[in-house]
């Protein structure tokens, strides 16, 4: 087990200064053009392919460094440059990892080099969890996958909403109700391959922020996939099935708490993509409060400015440590007692909320148009208080976890 620590390594510091150089000269001019055409940046994921930086290699060595300080580190540098984009090029991470936790080595082979395809190439995949009558409430699902034995077929139905890279993925990833009884438990998660009949892209959203990353709905009318998509395999999931009723039976609480360490160990990825929006709008309005000048002196000379630079700087060293913790305590398979991992995205994701506004304010009317990059941050940061668990839903874990009760 790799000790705590806020000091990174060398070759830390080389992968951060590398990324943080993509993200300042590839990611961050692009930035503005790409908000205004609310579309997917395929040239700027391109240049991230050609570098090494849109691939699996370059998550799996993130996530495997055992300090658990690469993934975090590598969200706050791309998502410092600009939140959309960094969006476009980690989304596909997101239907990756759903097939990496629970495909078999065969299907991490057939599927994961599809979602990426190549830097002459590139593809991007979609994760479609969530419903119009099912966001927080991920229990209330209702797309129904039916096994149809006689073809060796699952059968999807339903409607997915709010997915990001939905209906232009290479592949999609679609969570659905296999055993209405059983809630979440009650779920799987299927592969959708390329050109697969009866799925279609429903609306396309035009969004408030993180407008260069493309959100849609997915419709999924009697879609038909071989059983060899069903993630991990139908034995296995005969299996857990059979196990989850058999918990049901028991009380439910160990089922309840399997699922909530999976959702612990992945949020503080989301919590450090905040921490780099945040301290991006921070550095731009330090920088603005020096050499704009009122009264005939900057305006950091005034305690109210300044002020406000101390707490934003000291609420982003705050969130980075909790980030950093509760990263450090997922790689080292640390139990996560007061939800430290909600913890760390509902501090970081208000923080950024709070941090953008004040960037806006401290750049006054420029802040509040788009010739300064902080009016967009603003409107990016509000994301990181609803994707992944709303900060309501974090605040709920944590005082369950307190109380000791069971997580719903
Ligand atoms: C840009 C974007 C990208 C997304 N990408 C994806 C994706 O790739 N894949 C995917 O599957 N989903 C995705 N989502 C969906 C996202 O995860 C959901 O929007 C989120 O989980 C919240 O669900 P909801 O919108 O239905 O809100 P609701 O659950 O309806 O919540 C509405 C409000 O009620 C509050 N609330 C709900 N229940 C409680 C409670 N018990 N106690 C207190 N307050 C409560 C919430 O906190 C919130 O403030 C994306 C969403 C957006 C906007």
């Amino acid at each position: 087990m790799a000790e705590f620590t806020m000091e990174l390594s060398d070759e830390q510091k080389e992968v951060r200064d590398w990324l943080h150089g993509f993200a300042a000269d590839v990611i961050r001019p692009a930035a503005a053009e790409w908000d205004e055409r609310e579309e997917t940046p395929w040239p700027v994921i391109q240049e991230a392919a050609k570098v090494g930086i849109y691939s699996l290699d370059f998550y799996a060595q993130q996530y495997f460094d055992p300090t658990g300080l690469g993934i975090p580190m590598a969200m706050e540098e791309l998502f410092w440059g600009d939140a959309g984009i960094a969006l476009s090029i980690v989304g596909t991470g997101l239907a990756a990892v759903g097939v990496l936790a629970n495909g078999t080595e065969e299907q991490i082979g057939t599927w994961i080099p599809q979602m990426y395809g190549d830097a002459n190439d590139v593809k991007v995949a979609a994760f479609c969890s969530s419903e119009p009558d099912a966001g927080s409430d991920v229990a209330s699902m209702r797309t129904r996958a039916v096994y149809d034995e006689a073809k060796d077929e699952w059968v999807l139905s339903g409607t997915k909403t709010w997915a990001t890279n939905g209906g232009i993925a290479n592949v999609h990833v679609v969570v659905a109700v296999v055993d209405p009884d059983l809630g979440s438990k009650g779920h799987a998660s299927f592969i959708v391959p390329p050109g697969t009949q009866g799925l279609s892209q429903g609306q396309k959203f035009k969004k408030h922020g993180i407008r260069a990353s493309h959100t849609a709905e997915v419709v999924l009318d009697n879609v038909r996939v071989p059983g060899s998509c069903l993630l991990g395999g139908k034995e296995k999931l005969d299996a857990r099935l059979a196990r989850a009723r058999e918990k049901a039976r028991k009380g439910g609480e160990r089922v309840k708490n399997a699922a909530m360490a999976t959702f612990e160990a992945s949020r503080p990825a989301v919590g450090a993509m905040a921490v780099g929006t945040a301290r991006a709008a921070y550095e731009v309005a330090l920088e603005y409060a020096q050499t704009r000048e009122q009264f005939g002196r900057p305006i950091i000379d005034n305690q109210g400015v300044a002020f406000q630079l101390a707490d934003m700087r000291t609420s982003i060293d705050a969130a980075r440590l909790l980030v950093w913790r509760a990263s450090w305590m997922a790689i080292n398979g640390k139990p996560f007692t007061a939800a430290e991992g909600s913890m760390s995205k509902l501090f970081a994701s208000e923080t950024a909320k709070k941090v953008t506004a004040q960037a806006v304010q401290i750049l006054g009317g420029n802040g509040y148009t788009r010739e300064y990059p902080v009016e967009r941050m603003h409107r990016d940061s509000a994301i990181y208080t609803i994707f992944e668990g709303t900060s309501e839903i974090q605040r709920l874990v944590i005082a369950r976890t307190l109380a000791g009760m069971p997580i719903r």
